[in-house]
């Protein structure tokens, strides 16, 4: 039998919920790792609504380019990176950048997710070079880098993290993924990423593009080695940053996306998969706990389409884009592809109109009713 305090704290975090009230993070673990999964699913859904009251989900069409492969960070849940030197190595010249950029075009992109690993000799010149190329040939969006990869060419080329975001967004960056976030606590981060960013500089990367107007998402890659609790003080800090931005007049972080690990080819392959219980849980959790977030995104990417669909039942409003190229998580093995009608269809079988967005969530093209 459970201790009556702990049933107290359900109660009351279950309480909160259902009252559209601001949950702590004891709460938020109350509800993760003791709430009824369909009532979580309930609570979330009428989060979700409050936040965006249309039945509308929307997605984007779009493509992930990795401009390198060579990564001197070593991530033990990547099995995408290949070290310096290796065979298999590769840097996108300008011809190949062109015709990736040119067939998303062709399918009504809007924008690019453009990111490579952690280069030793790629530095700031040449990104800011490779955006410049873009924006001067392609009429399209550059949703580009991670801060992992900013504080890395800052410290490569020895300026300030204030300036490479400024030579970037010169250049031509526009919004800002918000890839490399993992757990957003160091004791994970030395373990499964000794040789990444810090959380601090994550987050100060972060607050100096929001403070530079620009925009980003923020992501949570779990079901690793984190606690219940590392999760929900991830959650707690993409908060607080989001109340500092508020505070300025504009939340800049569009949307929340968390994923699960998948373990195969990776150096961490004996760690289980994340449950589908799991992955709603923790979605239902974030739309709830981030209260200050428009968006949630479900990632058909890594859950596939039949749990993407009932994601937008859990808090999700959008379903991701088409990512007509997505090599990280199919380095791991895992080779989900839906086109755009897909998406179109998933959203609309499940009782909401869909409609393209770009990466800000303007609308583009038609709504599909
Ligand atoms: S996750 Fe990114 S930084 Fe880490 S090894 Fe892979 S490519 Fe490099």
């Amino acid at each position: 039998m459970r201790p009556a305090a702990a049933v107290d704290s359900l109660q009351a975090a279950l309480a909160a919920a259902e009252a559209g009230e601001r949950l702590n993070q004891k709460q938020a673990l109350a509800l993760l790792e003791e709430a009824d999964l369909l009532t979580l699913g309930r609570l979330a859904q009428a989060s979700r609504f409050r936040h965006n009251p249309d039945p509308l989900v929307t997605y984007a069409v779009d493509r992930n380019i990795n401009f390198t492969n060579v990564c001197t960070s070593g991530c033990r849940f990547c099995a995408f990176f290949r070290p310096p030197g290796s065979k298999e190595g590769y840097v996108l010249d300008k011809k190949e950048l062109g015709k990736k950029i040119q067939e998303t075009l062709d399918l009504g992109g809007s924008h690019i997710l453009i990111q490579g690993g952690l280069h030793p000799e790629v530095g700031i010149e040449a990104i800011c070079e490779m955006f410049a190329f873009i924006k001067e040939n392609y009429a399209i969006g550059i949703h580009g880098l991670s801060p992992p990869e900013v504080v890395h060419m800052a410290a490569l080329d020895s300026i300030s993290l204030d300036q490479a975001l400024d030579r970037l967004i010169a250049a031509g960056l526009d919004s800002i993924p918000g890839g490399g976030a993992e757990i957003l606590v160091d004791r994970v981060r030395e373990k499964i990423a000794p040789g990444k960013c810090s959380a601090a500089e994550w987050l100060q990367v972060m607050a100096l593009a929001h403070a530079k107007d620009l925009m980003t998402t923020a992501t949570m890659m779990f079901g690793h080695i984190e606690t219940s609790a590392e999760r929900i003080e991830h959650l707690a800090r993409l908060r607080d940053l989001q109340d500092q931005s508020l505070a300025r007049g504009k939340g800049h972080f569009t949307a929340f996306i968390p994923w699960s690990f998948q373990p195969d080819n990776t150096a961490l392959p004996d760690i289980e998969k994340a449950t589908a219980n799991d992955y709603l849980r923790m979605l239902a959790v974030s739309r709830l706990f981030l209260d200050n977030f428009d968006h949630l995104q479900a990632s058909w990417v890594t859950q596939g389409a039949k749990i993407a669909q009932v994601s937008l039942t859990f808090g999700a409003d959008d379903l991701g884009s088409t990512m007509i190229e997505e090599n990280v998580v199919a380095a791991a093995g895992v080779h989900f592809k839906l086109p755009a009608e897909e998406l179109v269809r998933l959203a609309r079988e499940m009782g909401f109109a869909a409609r393209q967005r770009n990466t800000f969530y303007q609308p583009v093209g038609a709504m599909h009713t």
